[in-house]
């Protein structure tokens, strides 16, 4: 992770926040597991009877930190058999030619991140200059292959996002006779300048911290680690560990706390963009001295121009239900190529069905004669409506008086997509439910579809 635009600045040139390159104290984590890096960019030695294995290298001048904590807790740097990575950015990987140089360990690369480690630094997304020492990668892994060394296994799991072979660590550890799921972060950090909207460079990246966030809140964790220490708070639980009792780095909830923060933090960047990368227009009147629920919200895309528009009536029982109740509709159909507009109407009881329906009519005609200025063609309208709106989307699209009566005519409907309604044919709803009351002895309704449809009439 780079953490600020200075630092990201800093770190083309190897430099970085004070913390990454000063030394601290070696320490056993747990088990097999040891720290061996600098205050802040973590390296773990992770032992076993048949030689060692090392998670990340830090820059080229950090090797000689990691060298001193190995062989401080008794070590040597040439059993290290396997050098892996948290990710391929210079505050991880840079080392990786020296460290190798040092050891005559094997390299493993997730797929997406060895290209970017085996040619110094190419092919990165955003540090496009940034550039290190090339180093041979050995093994390319994908999602969930296993690194197997003395009796040990750990587990690759791919969470793209922050790059696109960004690798999560885990497996699982033996202390005083218990067994404990290690989990190290590879990274979950929306960088500074990381554009999470019509990226050219990494189109999926978006997904891609979606999909991490996903395994990361699956994941089994009872140590929480991370490819730097401020992840976890390594300085503040290395002060705990002579405190006692008990393991500091034992931190299931600090673990689950920790991705939840930065999953929101992944949502806001993304909301805020999106926001900046489409046109959005709330609340417009779209009748005349129109009453606070006459009004509609417009989505363009950005420099939209002459498409097609999607008309969303919401659903509520015609009592409830707003025009914001529409998720992720409005940014699905702008990818799709289309304007989207969400309109309110005025509900029951305080206005009667036909009023309703003339309200919705407006509010076409109101959209015929503006969205053109949205980037919409008024001549290519999808009217759609959910529940109770779907009622009023296939009763707009079928029964021409309500258009006619605002000077339109249903040509200018090129859809119509009722999504779950079930109000088509009334008497026999009606027939239906009151039929119900009496042989069930059930009390009435007191606002059932005949009082809101204002039907009458008895059906036969
Ligand atoms: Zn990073």
């Amino acid at each position: 992770m780079l953490l600020t635009a200075l630092a990201l600045a800093a770190a083309a040139v190897g430099q970085g926040p004070a913390d990454w390159h000063e030394p601290f104290p070696a320490h056993k984590v747990i088990g097999n597991v040891y720290y061996v890096g600098s205050k802040d960019l973590a390296t773990y030695l992770i032992t076993t009877p048949e030689g060692h294995i090392l998670i990340n290298s830090g820059f080229d001048r950090t090797v000689p930190l990691v060298q001193r904590s190995v062989e401080s807790l008794g070590f040597k740097m040439t059993d290290v058999k396997i050098l892996l990575a948290s990710h391929a950015h210079s505050d991880h990987v840079a080392g990786h030619a020296r460290l190798q140089k040092l050891t005559g360990a094997k390299v493993y690369v997730m797929r997406g991140d060895d290209e970017v480690i085996a040619s110094g630094g190419k092919g990165q997304y955003l540090y496009a200059a940034d550039r290190w020492d090339p180093c041979k990668v050995d093994r390319v892994l994908k999602d969930r292959d296993e690194v197997k060394l003395g009796g040990v296994t750990l587990v690759a799991r791919l969470t793209p996002g922050h790059t696109r072979g960004c690798t999560t660590w885990t497996w699982k550890v033996e202390d005083g006779g218990k067994k404990y799921d290690v989990v190290v972060i590879g990274s979950p950090n929306v960088n500074p300048g990381f554009r999470l909207v019509n990226n050219k460079d990494y189109p999926e990246i978006a997904d891609d911290f979606a999909k991490t966030f996903e395994i990361l809140k699956g994941l089994p964790c009872d140590v929480f680690l991370g490819a730097h220490g401020g992840y976890y708070g390594m300085v503040e639980r290395h002060a705990l560990l002579k405190k006692g009792p008990g393991n500091p780095f034992v931190n299931p909830e600090g673990y689950r706390e920790y991705v939840a923060l930065k999953e929101r933090a992944f949502r806001k960047t993304l909301a805020a963009q999106q926001d900046e990368a489409r046109d959005v227009k709330r609340n417009i009147p779209y009748a005349d001295k129109a009453d606070e629920r006459q009004v509609l919200d417009v989505f363009s895309p950005k420099n939209a121009k002459n498409l097609p528009v999607v008309f969303w009536i919401h659903g509520g029982a015609w009592q409830t239900g707003d025009k914001t109740d529409v998720q992720i509709k409005p940014q699905a159909f702008m990818d799709k190529g289309f304007v989207f507009v969400s309109t309110n109407y005025r509900l029951l009881p305080s206005v009667d069905m036909a009023t309703i329906v003339r309200d919705v009519a407006k509010s076409v005609r109101w959209v015929h004669d503006h969205i053109a200025d949205y980037g919409g063609d008024p001549k290519r309208l999808v009217i759609m409506g959910h529940s109770a709106g779907a009622q009023l989307a296939a009763l707009i699209c079928t029964d021409d008086r309500y258009l006619k009566a605002e000077g339109l005519s249903l040509a200018i409907t090129k859809g119509c997509v009722p999504v779950d309604g079930d109000t088509y044919d009334v008497p026999a709803i009606i027939e239906t439910a009151e039929t119900r009351w009496r042989v069930h002895g059930l009390p009435k309704a007191k606002f059932g579809h005949r009082e809101k449809l204002g039907v009458t009439a008895r059906p036969l």
